[in-house]
């Protein structure tokens, strides 16, 4: 499932590798109690959150700008055949992705850049496909960029010391090191511009290096936001974080500013994980802030 908008003159698309009610809040948000989801019913239900399955809906999507002469992903999914044993739901998928990219007008060798939010196993797996008995590249004809301070913290082996949370597992060594092995990655830090139409921005604390990129065309503007938020209940409810959250204090700080930032400029907020219409804007409601989703 593929839908297209216009960020100036920029086109943005998005390609759905799946979605649905999958995630029990006491597990994506342990600080949430179920009393404030139900508070909020009006504003998550029914596309971010099924009442009666006591269920949050999880999409996992991919972005995909086009501008100029190039065809830009951000993040990559979960990835086919990649075996993920811990996580049945995304243990060698075998989806469609690869035909709804062609489809979008993004077939894989047509790819200029890839760009990751951070390296977590959800964001980097179509980053490699399986072919003649291992892993290659999926673009080829890409350069891809990682962020550095997650590179380096996988690289040292830091997500496997004890008391971790280790959401990169076996994908660094399937997803990641087979890029880097075939020439074609490029270590990112915030401050950079990526295919002069992507600034890259500080956004630590869901992962040590996550970044987010931001898209500015004829004075409007998109942030693809990474992990910082989940869900709508991260705008309504920014102290809320994700069990993922590596950080807690530095991914709440993060998200605020994010936040603040977004209202004031009305930017688009592109996420990874929202239910439909998979992205919208965050706006001023008293002290806090109300999603208001995209328009179709
Ligand atoms: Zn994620």
């Amino acid at each position: 499932m593929i839908q297209t908008r216009k960020i100036g003159d920029a086109k943005v698309t998005n390609v759905i590798e799946y979605s649905g009610p999958t995630h029990d809040p006491a597990f994506l948000f342990p600080e949430a109690e179920r009393a404030d989801i139900d508070r909020l019913e009006s504003e998550m239900a029914p596309n971010h959150w099924v009442p009666h399955m006591g269920k949050l809906i999880v999409t996992i999507q991919f972005w995909i700008v086009q501008t100029g002469t190039s065809i830009i992903v951000i993040d990559t999914g979960v990835g086919n055949f990649k075996p993920r044993e811990s996580i049945p739901r995304m243990h060698m998928l075998n989806g469609l992705v690869r035909e709804w990219l062609v489809a979008a007008g993004a077939a894989p060798e047509e790819v200029t850049h890839v760009v990751i939010t951070h390296l977590h196993a959800d964001h980097v797996g179509w980053n490699t496909t399986w072919q003649d008995g291992r892993w290659v590249p999926t673009f080829p004809n890409a350069t891809y960029y990682f962020p550095l301070d997650d590179f380096n913290f996988c690289k040292e082996g830091k997500n496997k010391e004890p008391g971790v949370i280790d959401v990169f597992g076996d994908s660094f060594f399937d997803s990641v090191m087979p890029v880097v092995d075939a020439g074609l990655a490029k270590m990112m830090r915030p401050g950079e511009e990526i295919a002069d139409c992507l600034t890259v921005h500080p956004a630590e604390g869901h992962s040590p290096g996550q970044v987010t990129f931001r898209l500015e065309s004829k004075g409007e503007v998109g942030i693809f936001c990474g992990d910082i938020f989940h869900s709508p209940l991260q705008i309504m409810r920014p102290e809320f974080n994700s069990g993922y959250c590596i950080w807690p204090e530095k991914a709440r700080e993060v998200r605020l500013k994010m936040l603040n930032e977004a209202a004031d400029q009305s930017a688009l907020l592109l996420p990874v994980h929202f239910g439909a219409p998979y992205c919208g804007y965050a706006r001023r409601q008293g002290d806090g802030f109300l999603f208001e989703p995209a328009t179709w």
